[in-house]
């Protein structure tokens, strides 16, 4: 398991310091997360304006 940022996705980078494992970066048009290194804590959820990371 792990969070996916959907194309909701307005790139404001509030999520990337918010993640304890690093697994959160600014993809070509909207941020992405590295699965291998999310460990499902939700932390990028509760700060994202748009409700953009969901568990998968
Ligand atoms: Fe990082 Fe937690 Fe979001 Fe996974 S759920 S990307 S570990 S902040
Ligand atoms: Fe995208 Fe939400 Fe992260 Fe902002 S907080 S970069 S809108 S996923």
């Amino acid at each position: 398991m792990a969070y996916v940022i959907k194309d909701a996705c307005i790139s404001c980078g509030a999520c990337e310091p918010e993640c304890p494992v690093n697994a959160i970066s600014a993809g070509d048009s909207i941020y992405v997360i590295e699965a291998a290194s999310c460990i499902d804590c939700g932390a990028c959820a509760n700060v994202c304006p748009v409700d953009a990371p969901q568990p998968e």
